[in-house]
């Protein structure tokens, strides 16, 4: 019984066991079923909250759609508004680029035509001289070329005339180059005054102008022309308070007798027109062959001046002045020379004028007046006894306007004394436009600088003035010297020329003397002093150095040089 009832305690335990295992097993599946249930209740939750979420975000998309409706009719109404003012905006945009393009229409047409202006302008001073508003040398050249064209196709003539003032550097280097240029202008409207209204009176440049007669019968009808072109410039022209006289020299060539084109015409009536200044100026002159060579001649010597002074080929000779009674040297003249490089030494007869006539002597001039400074002053720097230098003057250099200034800058730089310094100008210089030089002639005078009247006696002297300015000497010229032994009148001129600067308290010098004769004879006539071949020729420095310290050697008439 025991065993069953073991057993059946035993099976009882098992059942018990396994209902403990089953209730352990509900238990778990209890426990599982509540977290499901727990979770589905959570998920249940979330789901209703996705749900809210949704129904949140579908009212919201809702809301958004309207918003973009609204947006999009706001976008749309704004657009047409842009739109609107846009389209008003470009119509206003239009009406300007349209109003600009007529005012640049307008504008552009009047550039077209100041342009046009300009280019006409232009054309015309291409064509004409500025001054004076002729012709120039372009436009002359053009007609004359056409001139000869048809000249030669209907073998007729035609005249070329080149016209240049006389002197006239000399009133632009004292009144200066306004009164020059008003003097210019006035010329200009006299010639074209004077002319048909066919020919061509046209400015070659400077103080130059050139008359075409495009239709001549004969050669006189320029000669005509001519004449009354003299005669036209004649009267004073008033020019800033002025009275200017000025003439005018004339060189005539003839096609096609001197020359068939429109070179060569104008170069053989510049010669021409050269002779006429030769031939004393204010006058005419037609075209010879055989001025040619003197013309080339001129050339050469001109060509060869300008290149002179840079290469060192002047020189100064320099002639004693003698005091009569006591012999002794009390000055010298400085003459210049030209070592010219293929024709030796030249005399200033050969190239002064030449220089006068080019303005060149300017330069040289300026260059005499420093050499001739610079050696008196060395004569004195080595012990020599102090004498006077003189040194001739031309015309061009006394009128030029720096004349006073460069002659006070030479003293100073070269350390000379003015007394030291002669100027010899002569008579026509002098008496030229006397009241400026009346005011020159003090101020060099007022500086210390003698003055010599130079060659007097082949000049027109005025002699109220010569008493008036201050004179140092008259140099009586050669000529008078020269024919004084075998003509009792010029004897009588010499007589009376000394008495005359005695009169005036002025040192009177003759010129030229080559004898014992002349020497004795102005000894007598108590004539102060003398230059000439009698006591030295023209010598070089070192020369006048010995003469000064030993004296002019005796006899030196017998056997000059
Ligand atoms: P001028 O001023 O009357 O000079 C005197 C001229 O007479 C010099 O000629 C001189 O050599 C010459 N002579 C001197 N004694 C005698 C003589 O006994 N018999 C003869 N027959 N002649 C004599 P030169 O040197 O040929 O000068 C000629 C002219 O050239 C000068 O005449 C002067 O007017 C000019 N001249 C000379 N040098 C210069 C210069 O530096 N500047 C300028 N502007 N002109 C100058
Ligand atoms: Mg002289
Ligand atoms: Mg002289």
């Amino acid at each position: 019984m025991d065993d069953e009832a073991t057993i059946r305690n035993r099976e009882n335990l098992v059942s018990t066991r396994e209902d403990a295992a089953h209730l352990r097993e509900d238990s778990a599946t209890l426990r599982e079923d509540s977290a499901t249930l727990r979770e589905d209740s959570a998920t249940l939750r979330e789901d209703s909250a996705h749900l809210r979420e949704g129904t949140v975000q579908a009212r919201e998309g809702e809301t958004h759609i309207r918003e973009q409706t609204v947006a999009k009719r706001e976008r749309k109404i704004r657009e047409a508004e842009t739109s609107k003012a846009a389209s008003d905006d470009q119509m206003i945009r239009l009406q300007q680029v349209n109003a600009r393009l007529v005012t640049a229409t307008i504008e552009a047409k009047t550039l077209a035509e100041q342009v046009q202006a300009a280019k006409d302008q232009l054309d015309h001073l291409a064509h004409h001289d500025m001054l004076t508003d002729l012709p120039n040398r372009v436009l002359l050249q053009d007609r004359l070329g056409q001139a000869i064209d048809l000249a030669s196709r209907q073998g007729k003539q035609l005249a070329v005339m080149f016209m240049d003032l006389d002197r006239f550097k000399h009133i632009n280097d004292s009144l200066g180059h306004v009164v020059g240029d008003h003097l210019l202008q006035s010329v200009a409207q006299r010639l074209v005054g004077c002319v048909r209204h066919s020919d061509t009176v046209s400015r070659q440049g400077g103080d130059e102008f050139v008359l075409l007669l495009p239709y001549i019968e004969h050669a006189e009808d320029a000669a005509l022309s001519a004449q009354k072109i003299i005669a036209m410039l004649a009267p004073p022209h008033r020019i800033d308070a002025h009275d200017l006289h000025i003439s005018i020299s004339i060189g005539i060539s003839i096609y096609p007798d001197d020359g068939k084109d429109a070179e060569t015409l104008l170069t053989s009536a510049d010669i021409a027109m050269f002779h006429a200044k030769e031939s004393g100026r204010n006058n005419y002159k037609f075209f010879e062959k055989e001025m040619t060579a003197q013309a080339v001649e001129r050339q050469f010597i001109e060509s060869g001046l300008r290149r002179a002074l840079a290469r060192q080929e002047f020189l100064l000779h320099y002639q004693p002045k003698i005091n009569l009674c006591s012999g002794a040297i009390v000055g010298v003249e400085a003459l210049i020379r030209w070592q010219h490089p293929e024709r030796g030494l030249l005399l200033p007869a050969e190239f002064v004028p030449i220089a006068e006539d080019c303005g060149l002597i300017l330069p040289i001039g300026r260059w005499v007046l420093r050499e001739a400074c610079l050696q008196a002053r060395a004569w004195q720097d080595a012990g020599l006894p102090p004498i006077t230098i003189a040194v001739n003057t031309s015309a061009l250099e006394f009128r030029a306007r720096d004349f006073l200034k460069d002659m006070r800058a030479i003293l100073e730089e070269t350390r000379l004394e003015p007394r030291y310094l002669v100027l010899e100008l002569t008579e026509s210089v002098l008496m030229r436009d006397a009241e400026s030089t009346d005011a020159v002639l003090h101020a060099l005078a007022y500086l210390g600088v003698k003055l010599a009247v130079d060659d007097f006696g082949t000049g027109y002297s005025s002699l109220s003035y010569l008493s008036k300015f201050p004179i140092d000497t008259l140099k009586i010229d050669q000529s008078f010297i020269n024919r004084m032994g075998s003509s009792p009148n010029d004897a009588s001129i010499v007589r009376a020329m000394i008495s005359l600067g005695k009169n005036l308290k002025q040192r009177v010098l003759a010129e030229g003397i080559e004898t014992q004769e002349q020497n004795a004879f102005l000894l007598a006539q108590q004539c102060d002093e003398g230059q000439g071949d009698y006591f030295s020729h023209p010598v070089v420095a070192m020369e006048i150095a010995r003469l000064l310290t030993n004296g002019i050697p005796e006899g030196l008439s017998n056997n000059p040089g």
